[in-house]
């Protein structure tokens, strides 16, 4: 993920700046606000800007662990993202 450089991120991930922006790190509300969930460290964690949307979309939203546990072995199979991960490591946030 990055934070702040786009630009650097997609050069350094040989990504365009569209498919990096997918990766832009934001703060994920593990009980979304609509539900109570309320901003504070417990609750909010970082996410790229792709997964903080695609799990509170779903028709059922899988719980913050599992939702997790979803992604990590998507992203072991270099799917995810609608990206070819394969190779590169994505799990620090980049400013
Ligand atoms: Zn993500």
């Amino acid at each position: 993920m990055w934070l702040e450089n786009v630009a650097l991120f997609a050069k350094k991930y040989r990504l365009s700046a569209n498919q990096a922006s997918f990766l832009r790190a934001t703060a994920e509300h593990l009980t979304a606000r609509s539900d109570g969930g309320r901003d504070s460290e417990v609750n909010i964690v970082a996410a790229c800007h792709y997964c903080n949307g695609r799990r509170h979309r779903a028709q059922r939203p899988l719980e913050p662990a599992d939702f997790m546990k979803r992604v990590r072995i998507r992203l072991a199979h270099g799917r995810w993202h609608g990206l070819r991960l394969r190779g590169r490591s994505f799990n620090s946030v980049e400013s």
